[in-house]
């Protein structure tokens, strides 16, 4: 009754060009040819060791940028249902993917976790993954606080990451497969990092899901 109340009084718009759609948080169909889309993306160097394949849900531009902004920076979870909109057309990966498989966040400093209050990763991601029968394991965390990382080159952000994530205490990952999940993928240097500190640990194969890439 309140959404049809709602729908009424705001009628659903696309998040990213504010064209009218039938559901509230879902892009128009325009938005959705340009900004979203399941991709596998391409593994390099260090990445291809660690990693057996990397997916992003959408491109970091634009609409969908601004909806992660928003969640990350002025707390504004309102843009969750957008968020789990891009998700739901990315159902096809899960049949490339091993079972049973865990999916882990990649965890937050905890100063920037207490300040913010939540992991955005995890929530945008644990309703799709638990949907998919996919386990939200919390199991790595950061040792250490590591310095922003934009306007490094490659080799500086890998020693800026270096030993700055483990595997919590009492996790045993031997053997196992895991999904790595993030927000944004930049150059990949934080996903190889904490597939490597996995694999170190004994993990068989690492996977991993960005919602967005800024790479096209
Ligand atoms: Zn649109």
């Amino acid at each position: 009754m309140l959404s049809i109340f709602l729908d009424f009084l705001f009628p659903p718009r696309c998040p990213n060009c504010r064209a009218y759609v039938e559901q509230r948080g879902q892009f128009c169909p325009l938005c959705i040819g340009r900004l979203i889309g399941l991709h596998a993306l391409v593994r390099t160097g260090d990445t291809r060791v660690y990693l057996d394949g990397i997916w992003a849900f959408a491109h970091y531009q634009e609409g969908v940028r601004d909806l992660l902004r928003r969640l990350k920076y002025q707390c504004d979870r309102s843009m969750l249902s957008a968020l789990h909109g891009i998700l739901a057309e990315g159902a096809a990966v899960i049949p490339m993917l091993p079972h049973p498989l865990s999916a882990v966040p990649v965890p937050l400093a905890p100063e920037r976790l207490r300040a913010r209050g939540f992991n955005q990763t995890e929530e945008i991601f644990a309703s799709w993954l638990s949907e998919h029968g996919i386990r939200l394991s919390p199991l790595l965390t950061r040792t250490r606080h590591t310095a922003p990382l934009y306007e490094r080159t490659r080799a500086e952000r890998r020693h800026e990451l270096r030993g700055a994530f483990a595997v919590t205490e009492d996790s045993d990952v031997r053997g196992k497969d895991f999904l790595l999940v993030d927000d944004i993928m930049t150059t990949g240097a934080t996903l190889t990092e904490c597939a490597r500190v996995l694999k170190t640990a004994g993990a068989a194969r690492i996977y991993a899901f960005v919602l967005a890439s800024e790479h096209i």
